[in-house]
């Protein structure tokens, strides 16, 4: 039972991209998950207020606190500014968030807008909680109560590749600031009381959560990853930074809630950016299909479930999603024809509303919406409401797409007349009707020959494919 800190008010914080690459799906599977969270508050009455931040510095090659800044990384491999790189990976990023259905944020909260914040948020909890280095300000997490309670993390065994910073008090402690090796200069850089350099990934989501929702809101999600590391890291941090007493107290820990979605995975590794062909959305676009087939596919299994990817999964979400809009295209011509009648719908609400209610379970509510599809006793004007609703949360667009945005199209083939291919159908119909079966089979042959597929009596009611 969610209750929220502010009365009738639900704020969400959601981990955003670390933008020196593009998106792989396993990343966009964690926004279609926050975004269906914060489509549940608002289907709830809450008055959502929804925040991801772009992570543009700080996000170091391991998350353990070792490593390059991935930022800096890219930069130097491409030879261009960070700020360019930044800026193109977040446009890419916007581009799948658009694609996938994804509701603007009420804030996208930019890291390297926030540094000064975060440089008073250090100097508060530094002498308490904090030593210096060489290579930085860390913070001790020894000082906290509780410390990982999130992971579970044994401190105390810690990984052998965390303490590749010598002098560190525990295994876990890790920089808020990283400054900049004498000598060198980053391209990007601030002055602070510890010297020149950059924060630290997980001093950046306590500071633009704490400023934009005010300490405590209500859900911080993320990536299951960020369960390990990051999400005690900030804990730490919130604690140090929101009392001076009591630290284990958890009202201290920022977020009440702390959800995470399980991983989308890939057998063949095709998932990892240093994979060469990673699996983008755009990846599966050029393939020809409808991003909105890969976020049916995310719903179909629960957020806290590993899901596995394949392009036969990702087919078979198409073809689902085919057959609620051409159930869908029914529905409408049967309200055009003013086709009207009594039903009460409200029970199909409940059993939805129960569906996402139970954390959110996306496979139970796609269920009660097909049986709204299919139970021929609604009338069409009460089930489209009733969808529409619906749809509201799941966020399949279900009411604008259309039969032909559905059709599988890869890039190279864009070249592809549909109107040329219909009208030589509608030749071939003409010639079966009159007999001429030999000249029909003719036109079937030519539009083979082109690598168009007649699929005659096919149960979608496709008249042709891509071969
Ligand atoms: P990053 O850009 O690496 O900070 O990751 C962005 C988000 O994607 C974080 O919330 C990660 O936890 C999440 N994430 C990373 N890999 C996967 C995956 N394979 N499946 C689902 N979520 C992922
Ligand atoms: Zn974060």
């Amino acid at each position: 039972m969610f209750e929220p800190v502010h009365a009738g008010e639900a704020r969400v914080y959601t981990c955003g991209p670390t933008v020196y690459n593009y998106p792989h799906i396993g990343n966009m599977r964690a926004y279609v998950f926050a975004d269906v969270l914060g489509r549940t508050l608002s289907w709830k009455g809450y008055k959502l207020t929804h925040v991801i931040n772009i992570t543009d510095v700080g996000h170091l090659t391991d998350d353990a606190d070792a490593g390059e800044d991935k930022m800096e990384k890219m930069a130097a491999q491409q030879a261009q500014s960070i700020w360019d790189i930044a800026e193109h990976y977040k446009q890419a990023y916007w581009a799948d968030v658009k694609a996938l259905n994804i509701r603007q944020p009420a804030q996208w909260t930019v890291a390297t807008d926030y540094v000064p914040q975060m440089i008073e948020f250090a100097k508060g909890i530094a002498e308490r909680h904090c030593y210096e280095l060489e290579s930085g300000l860390y913070f001790d997490v020894s000082t906290v109560a509780d410390y990982g309670r999130l992971a579970r993390a044994n401190t105390e065994e810690g990984e052998g590749r965390i303490e590749a910073v010598e002098g560190k008090r525990n295994a876990a402690d890790f920089a808020i600031w990283r400054k900049t090796p004498p000598g060198e200069t980053r391209q990007m850089e601030w002055d602070s009381p510890w010297g020149k350099g950059a924060p630290g990934w997980h001093l950046e989501c306590s500071v633009m959560s704490g400023e934009v929702l005010g300490f405590p809101f209500d859900i911080h999600t993320g990536g299951i990853d960020h369960r390990e590391i990051h999400h005690p890291n900030e804990i730490a941090q919130n604690q140090a930074h929101c009392c001076t007493n009591g630290l284990d107290d958890p009202r201290n820990s920022g977020a009440r809630i702390w959800m995470h979605n399980n991983f989308l995975v890939e057998r063949s590794g095709k998932m990892s950016k240093s994979s060469g062909e990673f699996l983008r959305l755009q990846l599966l676009i050029d393939r020809g299909y409808h991003p909105l087939a890969y976020r049916l596919m995310c719903l179909q299994a629960h957020y806290r479930s590993e899901l596995e990817f394949s392009w036969e999964g990702l087919g078979a979400a198409l073809t689902r999603l085919k057959r609620m809009v051409i159930q869908i295209e029914k529905l409408k011509e049967r309200a055009a024809a003013g086709q009207g009648g009594k039903f009460d719908v409200q029970k199909y609400l409940s059993a939805f509303d129960e569906a996402i209610s139970a954390d959110l379970n996306t496979p139970e509510a796609l269920a009660v919406l097909e049986l709204v599809l299919g139970v021929k006793a609604i009338p069409p004007a009460d089930a489209l409401s009733v969808i529409e609703k619906i749809d509201s949360v799941l966020g399949l667009d279900l009411l604008s797409v259309i039969r032909d945005d559905l059709r599988i199209q890869p890039k190279d083939r864009m070249h592809i007349d549909a109107k040329f291919i219909d009208d030589r159908l509608g030749h071939r119909r003409q010639l079966r009707s009159l007999g001429q079966y030999e000249e029909a089979d003719e036109v079937r042959d030519e539009l083979n020959r082109d690598g168009i597929l007649i699929m005659d009596g096919d149960p979608l009611g496709w008249e042709w494919k891509l071969g």
